[in-house]
């Protein structure tokens, strides 16, 4: 432990002694928001991802660029892209949030922009499996439409895993950024701080292996935020979502055209 950068000793430290006691080490994932095309940013984050071999998920938007988005990614095998909203809009009343699905939208109009969402994936040789709702906003519409869809997960924010009708929940916890007045780095103290309560929990209720989400944003990392992730993935393992819940990745051969 004596190698940890001094922060996370100060913070993590007696923690971590009672994990690695117990012979456990906290379970991280790690998604990435909003990729919509390959960008200086988005090489920072996959070269970051490929230097400590950490499996990463990237939640990307259908848009133009997206045949180029997964032309760039489908050389990182440690990349995984997932499904980040229909168009990634926000629909909700103003003063309501953020979201793109709203309590009036029925379920015949979300299944039918999920399908097609998910074709155009489908087109470019990719077979995503997760969905991520923009801003995290889950909605029950949308649980209700995805036991006959291809996604077999969904990620929100700040719950424990769960499954129902067959699809698996796997949410992020730790936000790298905070977001009021822009987004910025969180610091290290509170994100860390965080961590450490999330540990406690899992802990104390016994629940050594309930998975902890990173969640990045690569377009809005400042210095300080890359900084830190460098030296939070050379300190933790991370694995990969598809194997938190219990999937192997399907060939992009048996892609229906
Ligand atoms: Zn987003």
């Amino acid at each position: 432990m004596s190698r940890l950068p001094i922060v996370f000793r100060l913070v993590l430290g007696p923690e971590l002694a009672l994990w690695a006691k117990a012979g456990r080490a906290p379970v991280l994932w790690w998604r990435d928001d909003d990729a919509r095309a390959a960008t200086g940013a988005l090489e920072q984050l996959l070269a970051l991802s490929r230097r400590h071999q950490a499996p990463l998920t990237l939640a990307a938007i259908a848009g133009p660029s997206l045949p180029l988005l997964v032309s760039r990614t489908e050389t990182e095998p440690q990349v995984e892209l997932a499904v980040h909203g229909f168009k990634h809009v926000n629909r909700q009343p103003q003063g309501q949030g953020f979201g793109e699905i709203i309590d009036s939208d029925d379920t015949d109009w979300i299944r039918a922009q999920l399908r097609a969402t998910v074709m155009q994936f489908h087109r470019v040789g990719v077979a995503p499996t997760l969905f991520v709702p923009p801003w995290n906003n889950l909605k029950p519409q949308l649980l209700e439409v995805l036991p006959d869809s291809a996604i077999t997960a969904v990620s929100g924010f700040d719950q424990a895993s769960s499954e129902r009708d067959g699809v698996k929940r796997l949410d992020a916890h730790l936000d790298v950024l905070r977001w009021k007045g822009g987004g910025r780095f969180r610091g290290s103290w509170r994100f860390l701080s965080r961590m450490r309560r999330l540990m406690i929990q899992r802990r104390k209720a016994g629940q050594w292996d309930e998975p902890i989400g990173l969640l990045t944003h690569h377009l809005d990392h400042d210095k300080a935020t890359w900084l830190f992730l460098e030296r939070f993935l050379a300190t933790f393992r991370v694995t990969a979502r598809r194997q938190l819940t219990g999937e192997t990745a399907a060939p992009i051969e048996a892609l229906s055209a």
